[in-house]
């Protein structure tokens, strides 16, 4: 089994989506930026919501156009996935010049409810025009299953019915599909039962990602969860930016300068730079004004050379 990791950066978009001061475009395409250079390929940038929904990421329309003709960026080849709720969000990415998209529902109707106005199997339907004219377009086209363990709403989520969301995402065109721990509830038995069932149902592990929060500590055991099931992409925010939106305060997405850590002690290759993502974690860090919330962020990394902390400031 290969030894290389996918790491998916969603700070720009999930990140920054959920945190409450705004932030200048400038300023997120540098943020975008410091990302690439520290080795990051795929990053997710922002998304063609309405303005009005969410007003952080309303420069969606000036930001990727930016970000696609910066030579860090966009002339490196990284990946840059926008989220597209519907048609008319589409037609904004296709202006702006996207090849990737992501499309997001959940496991439970309780949660699309309240979360887009829709059932799960609505929100499936209305993303059928979309994926096809995505894949018209030769996109990258990944689909999000959130609350794939626990809802905020229902509880305890089986992996049945988030098993059913992904094959019918898989049917509707996605290259990959990405299993949310929306609210930071689920533990390692729980992702290697997911896994398990996910790959048993025809999807395979290549084409299967993990989305964790840190909500209750667990995204890292999580992740050697994951590992040991053959997954081999893993989300993550730099500067642990997001916190968690039904939890007030807490943890939400894992830093991804702590999954960096994690895969470099246990010789998983990814092309991240421990030391230059640090930079950027800061960076972000900054312009948000708050101190960083990621374990590495504060310790720095470890050269076992030396026994000394790296990449602190
Ligand atoms: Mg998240």
């Amino acid at each position: 089994m290969t030894d290389e990791v996918r790491i998916y950066e969603v700070g720009p978009r999930d990140g920054l989506q959920n945190e409450a001061r705004p932030v200048a475009t400038s300023a997120k395409a540098r943020y975008v930026a410091l990302l690439a250079a520290a080795g990051l390929r795929e990053i997710e940038a922002t998304s063609f919501v309405s303005p009005r929904a969410i007003p952080q990421l309303a420069d969606a329309d000036a930001l990727l156009p930016t970000l696609l003709a910066d030579p860090a960026v966009g002339g490196r080849g990284v990946r840059l996935p926008v989220l597209v709720p519907n048609l008319r969000g589409l037609r904004r990415a296709e202006e702006a010049g996207a090849t990737a998209l992501a499309v997001f529902t959940a496991a439970t109707d309780a949660f699309t409810e309240r979360n887009i106005g829709l059932t799960v199997a609505a929100s499936l339907d209305g993303f059928r025009p979309v994926l096809e004219r995505a894949g018209q377009l030769g996109w990258w086209r990944r689909g999000y299953v959130s609350t794939a363990f626990g809802c905020p709403y229902t509880g305890l989520v089986e992996p049945a019915p988030v098993v059913a969301v992904a094959l019918r995402l898989v049917e509707l065109g996605c290259e990959e599909v990405c299993f949310g721990d929306t609210i930071g509830v689920g533990v390692p038995s729980q992702v290697s039962e997911l896994a398990g069932r996910a790959i048993e149902a025809g999807i395979p592990a290549g084409r299967i990602a993990f989305h964790f929060h840190d909500t209750r500590g667990t995204a890292l055991a999580n992740v050697v969860a994951g590992l040991a099931s053959g997954i081999r992409c893993f989300d993550a925010s730099t500067g642990g930016t997001g916190g968690c939106p039904y939890a007030p305060g807490a943890a939400g997405n894992l830093a991804t300068e702590d999954l960096v850590y994690l895969l470099d002690g246990l010789g998983y290759r990814h092309g991240v730079d421990l030391g230059r993502l640090l930079e950027a974690a800061r960076f972000v860090a900054g312009t948000l004004g708050r101190p960083l919330a990621s374990k590495v962020g504060l310790a720095g990394g470890w050269d076992p050379a030396t026994g000394r902390p790296t990449g602190r400031a």
